[in-house]
């Protein structure tokens, strides 16, 4: 019999052709941002982690603590047994943080998006994305079997048409968009998408993963940025990026939650979190409120870099404070050169390729940290205009060219 794993093989070859194999690559190291492997060290620009919490000495004792006290795992269903006091006491400081009634907790940022969605429409119904939405709001609308449209990248004004076009056919309808675009640090429209919502009575989810923390008065988020909180009924957020640990979760009424833990399904049929993630998140979460400096200074980072790269006449997306920090190449094979340059130099930072971002537009992804430092800044601005003028980006080709590297003393 022909081996029915072949195919395999085949997808394999071409991918590795394409420069698009991805393999996992274990590393040591005490925190996120500094990384060791084959007796080298790294300064890493690769994590979600913000605040520079995920490697906090205060955040691992409060998980050990919390597994002395509780034991480890989660063990059950919240339903079932898996509700802890630890789960409790999170849920209700993140819903006082959010300034919601309420808030349910899921195994992770990916399982409250696609929960929350299957929760919210079915077969009957339609679910609104923008192209560029994180693949759990995708996954979600996908096991919701509700109708899917899909409009161009924060484009309201044709988000605004479809919403036109498709009146009256459906039962019910749901928008669902990220705050801030995880691959291209990019803030969504907003006040027009929950003007549209008002508008055309339709429900409306947005995803704040890389929103908590870093955006908005006291970290709430984008929307909280962009002065439209109260009007965004369905929030989500994670606890995976800014607040170190991991789980996701939603937070809305009341009577949005008993939904979910009636019927979103990555709930029900999921084990809770271990109750020291739990306990690890709230102590974040008690940081991110007594801290405020971890938020501007990462924002700080994240002008200072901007501002650097565009002088040099690098193709830089992103809002200007954004930690996330897109330098678009173009190729996938130039990008992953760039990593693979820069990681000679000792600084890690991820090629991201297609089918992540769309064909043609490969970038490095630079991801800050409040426990980056300005030299750190200082040292990968010189080394990625170096790289780009030893390469032939694309993404160059109608720029003016480059300007003189900053001068740093102190490379580590
Ligand atoms: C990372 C991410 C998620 C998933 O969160 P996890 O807690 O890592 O599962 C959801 N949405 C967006 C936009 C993300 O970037």
């Amino acid at each position: 019999m022909p081996d029915p794993f072949a195919w395999i093989d085949d997808e394999a070859a071409t991918r590795a052709e394409r420069g698009l194999t991805r393999s996992l690559v274990p590393f040591a190291g005490s925190s996120p941002e500094q990384l060791d492997a084959g007796g080298r060290s790294f300064v890493a620009f690769a994590a979600n982690d913000y605040l520079g919490l995920a490697g906090d000495p205060r955040v691992a004792e409060a998980a050990c603590d919390a597994a002395r006290r509780y034991g480890w795992g989660g063990a059950a269903s919240p339903l079932v047994a898996g509700w802890r006091t630890p789960h409790h006491e999170l849920a209700e400081a993140l819903a006082a943080f959010e300034q919601t009634e309420a808030v349910a907790l899921f195994p992770t940022g990916f399982a409250a998006n696609q929960g929350a969605i299957a929760a919210l429409v079915g077969p009957e119904d339609a679910v609104y994305l923008d192209r560029l939405n994180h693949a759990c709001l995708i996954a979600g609308a996908r096991v919701s079997r509700a109708t899917i449209r899909v409009y161009p990248h924060s484009d309201a004004d044709r988000l605004e048409d479809l919403l036109k076009r498709d009146a009256g056919r459906f039962r019910r309808t749901l928008i669902a968009t990220d705050s801030v675009f995880s691959m291209d640090g990019d803030l969504a429209p907003l006040r027009d998408v929950v003007d549209l919502a008002d508008r055309f009575g339709a429900m409306l989810l947005v995803d704040e993963a890389h929103g908590t923390g870093v955006f908005g008065p006291a970290g709430r988020g984008a929307a909280a940025e962009l002065g439209v909180a109260e009007r965004v009924p369905v929030r989500v957020g994670t606890l995976s990026k800014a607040l170190g640990s991991i789980g996701g979760f939603v937070a809305g009424s009341r009577r949005l939650v008993d939904r979910l833990i009636n019927h979103a399904p990555t709930l029900i049929y999921s084990t809770s979190l271990p109750p020291a993630a739990a306990a690890a998140a709230l102590t974040s979460l008690e940081i991110l409120q007594a801290e405020p400096w971890r938020r501007e200074k990462v924002r700080g980072l994240a002008t200072e870099l901007r501002s650097a790269l565009r002088a040099a006449g690098l193709t830089v997306g992103g809002a200007d404070a954004s930690p996330i920090v897109p330098l678009i190449i173009g190729p996938a094979d130039m990008t992953l050169a760039a990593s693979e340059s820069l990681r000679g130099h000792g600084l890690l930072v991820p090629a991201i390729r297609p089918p992540t971002v769309p064909a043609g537009t490969s970038r490095l992804r630079i991801s800050l940290s409040a426990a980056h430092e300005t030299r750190h800044i200082e040292r990968l601005t010189r080394l990625l205009i170096e790289t780009a003028r030893a390469s032939h980006w694309p993404a160059l080709a109608n720029d003016s060219g480059l300007t003189d590297p900053v001068q740093s003393a102190d490379d580590p």
